[in-house]
């Protein structure tokens, strides 16, 4: 077994050692599909420095257990991107060479989704939840969406977007809002997205604030309209990054907050050609509407019974 492995992904990074592989082996495979399930809230999790957490609860008490905590989880998470250069390399983390296959991905997912849920629409608009410098509305969201506001709390990053995007914006496809304002104190207007994308970002928020914001976002929502998050996945519980202030959520982690805000998974994908010592990465649509069940009338089961040839 090798002794020291680097994980890192865009974003996060931590040395893996073999107390953590130790950790990561007592989640196998069979063991994740036995029927007896455990809250995913309710297991382990690690920090960046190999620090181990008997729950998420214990997390979250010591790192923003208290008003003055949590003020401070969230001065470093921002102080950290105001350290990082406003530049495609710099958003994701030293892997610049991850937006191609990234938006790619992205670009898949939503094209099945806008066709699915707006065939006929003429006017599409978007959030761009933790922007960045706008690669994603950049390279994705201003050629489907005729307006696109964008959400960042780092003025510097903001600013680059600002800049980025005065090229690519035309008369009927622009960036309209850049908000200089964190996820956790912002309420969209009601009814004015189509789609909110919230991308490698919502690691940074708290689980109570990712569910209020979550149910606030809701009303920003026009009818039909969706989610689109887009995160790193830990194989289970969570990863604590003491650098940059954020969680990494494993799937079913990501499960039980959707269900505490009333959303439902209308569809997922994994992420596919990342480099491998990256974490793996999903994107979810999430909607306010739960996914429509294929109700069999008697008709229809019968249709289906096999028959006997006579
Ligand atoms: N989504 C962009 C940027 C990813 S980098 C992209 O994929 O290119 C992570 C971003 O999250 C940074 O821009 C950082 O400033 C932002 N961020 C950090 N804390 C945040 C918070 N509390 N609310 C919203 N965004 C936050």
């Amino acid at each position: 077994m090798r002794e020291n492995v680097l994980f890192s992904s865009p974003s996060y990074k931590f040395t893996l050692t073999p107390t953590h592989i130790y950790f990561f082996s007592l989640q196998t495979p069979k063991l994740r599909r036995s029927r007896v399930r455990t809250k995913a809230m309710e297991v382990g999790g690690l920090d960046s420095k190999g620090r181990e957490f008997k729950n998420a609860e214990e997390m979250w008490r010591e790192q923003a257990g208290d008003p003055s905590k949590k003020c401070d989880w969230y001065k470093h998470g921002v102080g950290y991107w105001e350290g990082v250069e406003a530049s495609v390399n710099g958003v994701l983390g030293g892997y610049a060479q991850v937006n191609e296959p990234d938006v790619e991905g992205s670009e898949a997912f939503l094209n099945t989704l806008l066709s699915e849920r707006f065939p006929n629409s003429d006017h599409l608009a978007a959030l761009d939840c933790g922007s960045g410098i706008g690669r994603v509305t950049k390279n994705l969201l201003i050629r489907y969406f005729n307006e696109v506001d964008l959400l960042e709390p780092v003025s510097h990053f903001l600013d680059a977007a600002r800049e980025n995007l005065g090229h690519t914006s035309s008369d009927k496809h622009k960036a309209t809002n850049f908000f200089c304002m964190p996820l956790q104190e912002f309420t969209p207007d009601a009814g004015r997205y189509d789609v909110i994308w919230v991308q490698w970002c919502i690691g940074h928020l708290t689980d109570d604030d990712f569910v209020s914001f979550f149910n606030r976002a809701k009303a920003g929502l026009k009818p039909g309209g969706f989610f689109v998050l887009k995160e790193n996945i830990a194989r289970t519980g969570f990863v604590l990054d003491n650098e940059d202030r954020s969680i990494t959520r494993s799937d079913s982690y990501f499960r039980e907050l959707f269900q505490k805000c009333g959303l439902h998974i209308y569809q997922s994908k994994d992420q596919k050609g990342l480099p491998e010592e990256l974490f793996a990465v999903k994107m979810y649509a999430l909607t306010t509407d739960s996914p429509k069940r294929v109700h069999w009338t008697r008709s229809k089961v019968k249709a289906n019974m096999p028959r006997i040839i006579k």
